[in-house]
């Protein structure tokens, strides 16, 4: 079984990839060279050198990363990555990707990501913690709840939001909740935020079936990644009827073509320390065979570039929903239009996340509490606008819906940077 790192993949760069998909909406937009430069390069780029105490006693040192791309629409949004491949293209790239993503739903956000280099599989929960409050203690001049507030992203979670949010208030002398998102319940945390980024994926899955004529009863589905965002859109379309034929992490690949009942499939991968090795009544596949099965949808929900000029001419999936940011290099788009596969763009695909992150910063800053059905409500109508937005300038501009939907953003955001 390969992992889905060891894959023989193009070598592609996500902040090129970004860059080309932003200059044909520029070109669009009739953008001159100087405003191309303002809005696509990031703000601030910040690379931080600091060591933390292992359990063992030994020093180690670590690399991070926080890239502000902008503050135009807002306080910058964004999470922080934990995982051994973080590199500073690919944090500029993920910042950039969370600037066209708050816009493109209309969040009064600007965008930012982070990033560690680590293995926290292979890390303590005590020495996660002390990486989390060196980090945070290192930024704490850039982070603030009207400054950057970063989120979850790969490899990190709850915990981490809510170490990170205490380790910036004891500084401040008081509780400041809305520095970060994505908390547990009892620091701040809104109901509906964890399973905000698969539920949102399953909305515009739903939307584009719709779009495509298609029903959900019995549609197939490949999913790529069993994290939060692959497991939490699992869920709701097997609720939704769809039947999801083939799952992996980065353990193991399982094809079973009655499809699986996904909730047997989450707490197996619960009890078996969060890997879906071993699953019975499924048949083992190699991890590069997903993308290239025989389904109606394909969903990556792991990480970028796995959908590349190397592999795309065997991709047979009628829509690609893209859980992950820039799963999609580039170099892939042009067969993908020529072959008329409809891609839902990761900007606006996996936008459920932060979404709800921004209630969740409301409620904080409101000092409020919002009942699940409140928050699940505002993020489809916020979710369905949008969707209609991006579909109705792909027709309008005879574009796919990835260039609709930064041709949208940009617009936004250089308006927004012409009324400053
Ligand atoms: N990391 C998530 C993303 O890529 C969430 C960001 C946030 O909530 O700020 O969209």
């Amino acid at each position: 079984m390969t992992s889905i790192s060891k894959l023989p993949v193009d070598i592609v760069n996500p902040y090129e990839s970004m860059l080309e998909r932003f200059n044909i909406a520029a070109d669009i937009l009739g953008l001159d060279p100087e405003k191309r430069k303002r809005l696509s390069r990031p703000a601030k780029q910040i690379i931080l050198n600091f060591s933390i105490i292992m359990d063992s006693g030994e020093e180690r040192n670590f690399e991070g990363y926080r890239v502000i791309h902008s503050t135009v629409l807002g306080p910058s949004k964004g999470g922080i990555r934990f995982d051994k491949d973080v590199n500073l293209d690919e944090v500029k790239a993920l910042a950039a990707w969370m600037t066209w993503k708050s816009a493109v739903v209309g969040l009064p956000f600007g965008g930012a990501k982070g990033g560690i280099i680590c293995s926290p599989k292979t890390m303590s929960k005590t020495e996660l913690e002390k990486l989390t409050r060196a980090y945070t203690k290192a930024l704490i001049d850039t982070f603030g709840p009207n400054k950057d507030v970063p989120a979850p992203d790969m490899g990190t979670g709850a915990d981490e939001m809510g170490w990170l949010m205490d380790e910036y208030s004891q500084v401040h002398g008081k509780k400041i909740y809305a520095v970060v998102t994505g908390k547990h319940l009892d620091s701040g945390g809104s109901l509906g935020r964890t399973e905000a980024t698969g539920r949102g994926v399953s909305i515009v899955i739903l939307l584009a079936l719709k779009k495509l004529s298609m029903r959900p009863e019995g549609t197939t589905v490949a999913i790529q990644g069993f994290g939060n965002v692959g497991m939490h859109s699992a869920l709701f379309l097997f609720e939704k009827g769809l039947k999801i034929i083939a799952v992996s992490d980065i353990y193991e690949t399982l094809y079973n073509s009655n499809g699986f009942n996904i909730h047997h499939l989450i707490a197996y991968s619960k009890k078996n320390n969060n890997s879906l090795k071993g699953y019975p009544d499924a048949t083992p596949i190699e991890n590069s065979q997903l993308i290239t099965l025989e389904v109606d949808v394909l969903i990556p929900a792991a990480k970028e570039d796995v959908i590349t000029a190397g592999n795309v001419n065997d991709v047979k999936a009628k829509l690609i929903v893209e859980g992950a940011n820039g799963p999609t290099s580039a170099d892939a788009d042009e067969v993908i239009q020529q072959k008329g596969i409809l891609v839902v763009p990761d900007i606006l695909a996996n936008a459920g996340g932060v979404t709800v992150s921004y209630f969740e910063w409301l409620q904080n800053q409101l000092d409020e509490t919002w009942d699940v059905e409140k928050v699940n409500r505002m993020l489809e109508e916020i979710l369905d606008k949008s969707f209609a937005e991006v579909f109705d300038a792909s027709e309008k501009y005879k574009v796919p819906m990835r260039i609709a939907a930064y041709v949208i953003a940009v617009h936004r955001v250089d308006l927004a940077q012409q009324n400053k």
